[in-house]
């Protein structure tokens, strides 16, 4: 595994990092022992830096894999909006992953510069936060090229999140060109880089994954990948294409026929966008959510980008627990 050094305090970033909102209850409900597992597993392999954030609800796993390890770099989020939420979040985040400091703290999931501008409360915590010694690195996390732009001009930004992909999958305001002039911006301003979305929430994974990660890999803006993993076979795939290696016939042949399940999260906010994109008819609305017929789907990842939550993912149907039983016709 190949490593990069951020922030003052050089922390030692896995250029794989291990995106977990995928393990936890919201998602693939993987009983928390196998989960702990896996995260041992993907340590064992190189990979050491861990991607939460407070609505993840990831910290008890990532407590439990690593709580004496200080090789691990954990990436927490917040999406406080005040002064108040923030310093209540960090003093969580520190009870809930039993750490005296934070390494990498952002300011989750910032949609524009008016948001950034009314979440400043919670911003200056956070700068506060960094100077009393709570948190090494501070930054943000956005889907959009407006505010990937504002964190460069923001000098107490290390280290950004963005939404980046072969597609432009995800990005909320712009293409991948745009996102790219953005991301030179930052690089130039001297800013950590790592890409979020490389799959575009599974939503590449039928037909590309291989591709995709390989873009953003091998992107020259590009410092850390986040990626959501679930099972074994992708924690050694995605090592392999971070390590510039090449994948066995037999594991590629799996990932590429592996099942997959369409999961919609609870914060759906109910615009029915997916709706209409869908070539299949899989996807309802009930009750003001958006929900899923299953046996219609064929995972081929058209909803996914539309969606202006983030809200809708593919992942692998292994090692799942059977969830969601509203959604057979
Ligand atoms: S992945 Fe494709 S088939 Fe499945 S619900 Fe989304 S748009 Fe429909
Ligand atoms: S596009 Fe996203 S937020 Fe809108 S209804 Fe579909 S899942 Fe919900």
């Amino acid at each position: 595994m190949r490593y990069v050094r951020v922030g003052s305090e050089n922390l030692r970033v896995s250029r794989l990092c291990f995106g977990t909102l995928q393990i936890g209850s919201l998602l693939a409900q993987l009983p928390i022992v196998q989960a702990v597992e896996l995260l041992t597993y993907a340590f064992e392999k190189g990979i050491t830096t861990f991607d939460t954030a407070r609505p993840f609800r990831t910290r008890d796993v990532l407590a439990n894999a690593f709580r004496d390890n200080p090789d691990v770099i954990i990436i927490d989020k917040s999406p406080a909006r005040t002064y108040e939420e923030m310093e209540r979040d960090i003093a969580e985040s520190l009870v809930e992953l039993d750490r005296d400091e934070a390494d990498i703290f952002l300011l989750y999931d910032v949609r524009s510069r008016e948001d950034f501008i009314l979440r400043d409360g919670a911003w200056n915590y956070l700068k506060e936060a960094k100077e009393m010694g709570l948190v090494k690195v501070i930054g943000l996390s956005t889907y959009t090229v407006e505010v990937a732009e504002l964190a460069a001009e923001l000098e107490e930004v290390d280290f950004v999140q963005v939404a980046f992909n072969l597609t432009g999958a995800g990005i909320l305001d712009g293409d991948k060109e745009a996102m790219e002039k953005a991301l030179a911006k930052l690089k130039a301003k001297g800013k950590f880089n790592c890409a979020i979305k490389p799959l575009a929430g599974g939503m590449l994974s039928r037909d590309y994954w291989q591709k995709a990660l390989e873009f953003v890999f091998n992107h020259p803006l590009i410092d850390c990948v986040c990626i959501g993993m679930t099972t074994y076979d992708e924690v050694d795939a995605n090592c392999a294409i971070a390590n510039s290696e090449s994948i066995e016939f037999d594991l590629q042949n799996s990932l590429s026929q592996m099942r997959r399940r369409l999961v919609i999260l609870d914060w759906c906010n109910g615009c029915e966008a997916c709706i209409p994109v869908c070539p299949t008819q899989a996807l309802y609305m009930q009750s003001g959510f958006a929900k899923v017929i299953q046996d219609r789907c064929d995972w081929c990842g058209k909803c996914g980008p539309v969606c202006p939550e983030q809200a809708i993912f593919l992942i692998p149907a292994t090692n799942l627990v059977e969830i969601e039983t509203e959604e057979s016709d």
